[in-house]
């Protein structure tokens, strides 16, 4: 020590900072820098005395600051000098609990490269032991049964810890002390193989026949961490065929999991951004932009210019992807549109017919989660699903709650959120609210996240579709105030709070279909938000959906609407090879649906709108999963198209559609390429937005935009509708940690439900 006079720096630390090194991380610091004192978990955090010259302490403090452990996230350092108590050592303290509970507990971390290295150490004693992990790494989330996040309370309760490893798990200076799920082959969870019928593979080492199994193009089931997925060859057409058969999955893309980022660049094009994303202890699926010569079977992403990657997150997948040398298909273990399964029992049920071998382990999963997706727009990312990785951990806002709050989301995609001070937990995917087993794991996921972060909710708010699940969810509780708050508000809202805004903003809120206010169908939406503040400003003008929910899947039914629209009775005389394709007693039915308005209620969607062109550019007539039209169509579009369509703005800001369906028609008739038409159709919406924002800050003065809703997934429009806003002075927002899709609704109906309290 200098000769300067010791200092005593007293710091409480706020975040994920427990369960992920963060002590063992101190007391290494600290001890590097000479200080004394200690440092210990409490529930508010940790707290952290260091005594030692000042100038030893400052660094001490730079550093914590600058690197605290990968899957840490501090919230806010709190720090005061103070006279030095003389301590003699550097201790980890015991915690200190209370009764308080709101210590987050942390996501689930990819593994680091320390246990990695011991995993393919062959003089390691945890050489080839897929459950290793420590401090830094490992299962978290999926693994809490509750609060606080303690052996005891998770699904290794069961398993007793060997000498070695509890020795680790007790000294302050292991990379595994306090590692809740420390484990080793002699004591820790095991593998095993099993046939579709669920009877044990005989044989040593389960691990390397499922590797033979998997280079022989056979399916398997292989317990994750959050549920099961169904892994496959990539390489081989035959395997991922057959896969796509048994799952009942038409069009969707598979996932792939590749061995490493110079794997990953090899079947697709990474800018910085995507590899770091790919690299992050989250371990999201990344979309990235395929490479034509990526060797992968045709039928893992049918039509799809981007392939969603992810690279391995647990010792499992390491081994499995180093020793079969394959890039491995991993969807999710589920058939079709039921949750992913993730009891080892359900599973073998649900997925018996599915796989042809399970590889599973004893170590049980306690809540169920779904990989996390996300993509790089512009250099910046955006969320599409936020789940395993990512989920619980809260999103921070610069602003507080008034009331601890719970909302329930809307019904595709669904997650809840559970709001409390400024911390708002985002639930992970819970999924399409269209099930019971759906519904029980979103009752459940609310229970457990209520549990886990102790908020009792005195304000529930709710999309206002009376026949939604989650709807009916929030109807359904007592005690509670209940705030219904319309669904293109909520999107607004949630993208708003993301971007820290509290200002009114010009929403444009695109999507496939939400309860408007008036009782029809919105999804084409200007709106003026703020607090206290919701007007809508404009909207796709109405036009009927034949059949309600078959003209969501039949896109071709929405084409028509559109034509008849545009051109009134006569428009089957168009020479159009889309409406040559048709059956004539269908489009006769829908005609006539159209003429008398029966069962075609009114829609101002602007993902029907992109149906429509779809299917009458011949892109899309019949969707085998939600928005696949609109996807294929963005699929298809020549980027480099400079052409637009023509449009109206009506009175009331309404956007007429039927000049661009004119064109498109007239387009067609000259054999224009589906590429170019659809090139020109992107350019067309976001030339419509501009219009319209611009009309509206000529009457209102606002000059902010915010992009939500699904539709602005599509990456093309996204980055066209912000060149075309930049270019007409607009200050622009969307979307980045939390999803534009209906992922995303849940939060927004907090935002305004807190506003709601605020003004009323
Ligand atoms: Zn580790
Ligand atoms: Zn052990
Ligand atoms: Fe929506």
């Amino acid at each position: 020590m200098g000769s300067a006079p010791a200092v005593r720096l007293v710091l409480r630390v706020s975040g994920i900072v427990q369960g992920v090194g963060f002590r063992p991380f101190v007391h290494a610091l600290a001890t590097r820098h000479g200080l004394k004192g200690y440092v210990l978990n409490d529930t508010g955090g940790v707290v952290i005395e260091a005594e030692g010259s000042p100038g030893m302490v400052d660094r001490f403090l730079e550093r914590l600051r600058a690197e605290p452990p990968p899957a840490a996230r501090i919230f806010s350092i709190d720090a005061s000098r103070q006279e030095p108590a003389g301590y003699e050592d550097f201790a980890i303290r015991h915690s200190v609990t209370h009764a308080g509970k709101d210590v987050p507990i942390p996501p689930d971390i990819a593994v680091c490269e320390a246990c990695l290295r011991e995993v393919f150490d062959g003089a390691d004693r945890r050489h080839r032991y897929p459950f290793t992990n420590c401090t830094n790494c490992g299962p978290r989330f999926t693994i809490a049964r509750d609060v606080p996040y303690d052996r005891p309370r998770t699904t290794m309760a069961s398993f007793t810890m060997c000498p070695r490893c509890r020795a680790e798990y007790e000294s302050p200076a292991d990379r595994r002390f306090h590692a809740q799920p420390n484990a080793c082959p002699a004591c820790g969870p095991r593998l095993a193989l099993a046939d579709r019928a669920g009877s044990p593979v005989p044989g040593e080492d389960p691990l390397r026949r499922a590797v033979s199994l998997l280079r022989d193009g056979r399916i398997l089931a292989v317990k994750g961490l959050g549920g099961y997925h169904l892994a496959c060859d990539a390489a081989s057409d035959r395997a991922v065929t057959e896969l796509r058969e048994r799952k009942r999955r038409r069009g969707e893309p598979f996932a792939l999991m590749v061995r490493d980022l110079e794997a990953a660049r090899r079947l697709a094009h990474l800018d910085g951004a995507e590899a770091a994303l790919l690299q992050s202890p989250a371990r999201p699926i990344v979309l990235a932009r395929r490479r034509a010569d990526a060797a992968v079977a045709a039928d893992v992403a049918p039509r799809q210019n981007y392939l969603g990657l992810m690279l391995p997150y647990t010792p499992l997948h390491h081994l499995l992807l180093r020793e079969s040398g394959l890039a491995l298909v991993m969807t999710s273990g589920n058939l079709h549109d039921e949750p992913i399964a993730y009891r080892d029992s359900d599973a073998r049920e649900r997925l018996g017919g599915l796989a042809d071998f399970f590889l599973t382990h004893d170590r049980e999963i306690h809540v169920r989660c779904d990989d996390s997706v996300t993509r790089v727009v512009l250099g910046r990312e955006m969320m599409i699903r936020r789940s395993r990785g990512c989920a619980p951990s809260p999103i921070r806002f610069p602003f507080e709650f008034a009331r601890p709050t719970l909302a329930v989301g809307a019904l595709l995609k669904n997650t809840f959120c559970l709001a409390k001070g400024n911390l708002a937990y985002l639930s992970h995917h819970v999924g399409d609210l269209e099930n019971l087993q759906t519904l029980e794991s979103f009752e459940q996921g609310i229970e457990h996240f209520s549990r886990f972060f102790d908020i009792r909710p005195g304000v529930v708010a709710h999309d206002l579709h009376p026949e939604y699940l989650s709807t009916r969810h929030a109807l359904s509780l007592e005690g509670v105030e209940r705030i219904g708050v319309q669904h293109h508000h909520a999107h607004v809202a949630a993208c708003m709070a993301e971007n820290g805004l509290r200002e009114p903003v010009v929403g444009v809120a695109f999507d496939g279909t939400g309860y408007g206010l008036d009782g029809r169908i919105w999804g084409g939406e200007f709106l003026l938000v703020g607090p206290g503040l919701l007007e809508r400003a404009g909207h796709l003008q109405y036009v009927p959906l034949p059949g309600g929910d078959a003209g969501v899947r039949e896109p071709w039914r929405m084409a028509v609407s559109h034509l008849a629209n545009a051109f009134g009775g006569d428009f089957a005389g168009l020479p159009l090879p889309f409406l040559g394709e048709l059956d004539p007693g269908k489009l006769d039915l829908v005609r006539s649906m159209l003429l008398k308005g029966i069962n075609s209620p009114l829609t101002s969607s602007m993902g029907r709108l992109f149906d429509a062109v779809a299917a009458l550019a011949g892109i899309r007539s019949l969707v085998t999963y939600e928005a696949q039209a609109a996807i294929e169509l963005e699929m298809a579009a020549d980027e480099s198209a400079e052409g637009s369509y023509p449009f109206d703005i009506l009175e009331g800001g309404i956007v007429d559609p039927r000049p661009l369906i004119r064109g498109v028609v007239e387009d067609l008739r000259r054999g224009a390429p589906a590429s170019g038409i659809a090139g020109k159709f992107h350019n067309t919406v976001a030339r419509i937005v501009a219009a319209a924002c611009d009309r509206i800050r000529a009457a209102r003065g606002h000059g902010k935009v915010v992009l939500t809703g699904g539709v602005f997934q599509n990456t093309l429009l996204l980055r066209k509708t912000l060149e075309s806003l930049s270019a007409g002075g607009f200050e622009t927002y969307w979307h980045h940690q939390v999803p534009p899709n209906d992922a995303g609704i849940s939060l927004g109906q907090a935002v305004v439900a807190d506003w709601r309290l605020r003004c009323a």
